[in-house]
């Protein structure tokens, strides 16, 4: 499956990130997204507030101001989807991803 994600819509959390920065089934929405490094191909900013980022592999910097996190931790969130509940959705899109 080809993930498409677009600035201004939603996405959703379907993996916790490894210090906890984003969990499992949180919706955020899509501010800003940036090519990566190897690591993280692609890397986007939903909001949260830090002092930059940059990836502990390679020390590539994504950015000096703004926490940019790897798409791979998200998919795009649909809400005609909003009656399925986050924990299904994740189900689904787990399948979707393998
Ligand atoms: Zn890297």
């Amino acid at each position: 499956m080809k993930v498409h994600f677009e600035v201004g819509k939603r996405v959703i959390c379907i993996k916790d990130h490894s210090n906890l920065v984003v969990k499992k089934g949180q919706v955020f929405e899509l501010l800003g997204i940036k090519k990566g490094c190897m690591h993280a191909p692609i890397i986007i900013n939903i909001g949260i507030k830090g002092l930059g980022s940059s990836c502990y592999r390679c020390g590539f910097n994504g950015d000096n101001q703004l926490i940019y996190l790897n798409s791979t931790l998200f998919a795009p969130y649909d809400d005609s989807l909003s009656e399925v509940t986050a924990e299904e959705l994740i189900e689904t899109l787990e399948t979707l991803l393998v």
